[in-house]
Parts: C-alpha cells; structure tokens; sequence
C-alpha cells in the first residue's frame, strides 16, 4: 500500500485530482521505478473531509520482463511434391518402344474395343498436330465436338486452346494435342480407372514418339491421372514436373477458363513459363 502523505500534501493531491476528474480524466498512472507501475483510481473526492481517495493498485509487468508471446502452432511444411505419391503407374514403368511412329500407334488402336468406352462413340479421336512436336498437351477425354469429328480440341473450349497456342507464337500445327482417353465418356464424364488403363499405353506411346520438351496436362483429370496423384491441380498448377523424363507442367483446362474467366491470368503465366523453356518470345504486335 502506498505510504500515508502529510496533510497539507494529501491536500494538494485531492484538489488536482478534483482538478482532472473535472476534465474527465478518471485513471493515473504512477511510475514506481524497477517495481513496476502503479494505477491509481481517483475514486469519488466528495469533499476535503472525505477519507483519503481510494487507491488501487495494479502492478504492470516489470520492465525487464519480455511480452509474453502468443504461442502460434507450428505451421507444418507442405508435403513434397512427390509424384507418383500412390507408388508407380503404368505411366512411368511402361518401357519405352523403340522406332515408334504415330502411325504405327494408329495402326496398333485399330478400332478399338478395349474398354467401355466404344460403345458411345462416334470416332475415335487420336490425336492432332506435329508428329515432332516441342510442345504436346494432353487434355482429359474428346467431347461432343471432337466425338463428332474425330479432332482433339475443336468445340469452345478448343478455340479457346487455339488462341492460347496462337497468344505463345505458335500455330496449332506447331504443337500436338491428344487426350488421355480417345474416345468421349457419356455425358462428358471424368474417364474411369479401367478405361485410362485400357487406353493409356497409346497416350505414353504417342508421347514417347513424339519425344517433346515439354508436356501440358490440360485440367485436373489429365494432371492427375498421368501423375498417378489425388492431389488437387491447383497444390502443384504452375510448377515444373518431371515425368518419363520430359519436363511436364499441369494448368486448368480451357473448359474451366470458359466458366471462369479470371484463371485465364494464371494459365497464362503457367504458359509464359513453357514460352520460356521453349525460348519463345512474346509474338509482335503488327502496326496497324
Ligand atoms: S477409350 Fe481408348 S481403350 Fe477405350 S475403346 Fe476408346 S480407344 Fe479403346
């Protein structure tokens, strides 16, 4: 407890604090030295005759003590990319056909009745573009467009690709395109385990043949399935893999972009990035 003043003092301190809690000010605060502080409530001061004010005492942390620190939880390090992290896929332990062309690959599908898939469709859709291609992508299954006529990437989403092939500096017979199955699933469906084991062995064929510098797995179903992952597109979209050794790189389908527009930005830094790789430059723009 804080020592008893002289009168004439404790006086002096009811009428200046009289004095602030006229103005409003109700808290003081009193340096005590290494002790630490002290609050003082100037409670009610009625009158001179009024016992001395009440005065409450709140010790402060001492000065040489270190603010306590809110205890945050260890923020664990993303897992590594591993892939495959479910262990090896037909897609990394099929070896490697030596002398292969895409038309030996055709000739080999025939008319394929491998899987399920067979039996919805109209054609079969292999594959389109440069059989020495630098840049091959892989999309996940033909649509209607394509079931139509037998093309990879010709409906929407397609033109959509063809201007992000063209926005790189490329023409579309520049690069190759293909899908993991070849032929549509019903109602667009994701491709089901057994029909991209069935199918898959011509998709690592035609790549093999091709041999590209790189690969762009269009959408999370292809990603996935080649990287033999369950994890999302967006944890590893944008990041250089590596698979059978050529350097692979998952983005979002053009389908996704149609339905949202903004991630155009982020393909379009996925695609600078193979630009890069490939040394392409940024196409000019003519004077108009
Ligand atoms: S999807 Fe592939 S494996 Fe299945 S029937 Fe078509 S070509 Fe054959």
């Amino acid at each position: 407890m804080p020592e008893r003043f002289p009168a004439s003092l404790q006086q002096k301190i009811e009428d200046r604090l009289r004095y602030y809690e006229d103005l409003g000010i109700r808290l003081f605060y009193t340096d005590r030295g290494p002790g630490g502080a002290t609050l003082i409530a100037p409670e009610p001061i009625a009158s001179a005759s009024s016992p001395p004010p009440v005065i409450e005492e709140n010790v402060l942390p001492k000065p040489t003590t270190k603010p306590a620190r809110a205890k945050v939880a260890p923020v664990a390090p993303p897992p590594p990319l591993v892939v495959p992290p479910t262990g090896p896929s037909l897609f990394e332990t099929m070896e490697k056909v030596k002398n292969e062309t895409l038309l030996k690959i055709r000739g080999d599908l025939g008319e394929c009745t491998r899987c399920k898939l067979h039996k919805g469709r109209n054609k079969i859709v292999f594959g389109d573009g440069n059989p020495k291609a630098e840049l091959v992508f892989v999309g996940e299954g033909p649509g209607a467009d394509e079931d139509a006529q037998g093309l990879p990437f010709v409906g929407r989403a397609g033109k959509l690709l063809t201007q992000m092939i063209e926005a790189m500096g490329l023409q579309r017979k520049d690069v190759y395109i293909c899908n993991v199955v070849k032929c549509r699933p019903p109602e667009n469906r994701a491709p089901e385990p057994d029909e991209v084991t069935a199918c898959s062995p011509f998709l690592i064929r035609q790549i093999d043949s091709i041999h590209p510098k790189v690969i762009v797995c269009l959408g999370a179903t292809a990603a996935k399935t080649i990287l033999n992952t369950t994890r999302g597109i967006s944890q590893f979209r944008g990041e250089w893999l590596e698979w059978r050794g050529h350097k692979l790189m998952a983005t979002y389908h053009p389908a996704y972009l149609l339905r949202n527009p903004p991630a155009k930005a982020d393909v379009w830094k996925d695609l600078q990035k193979v630009m890069a790789e490939l040394g392409l430059q940024l196409p000019k723009k003519s004077k108009s």
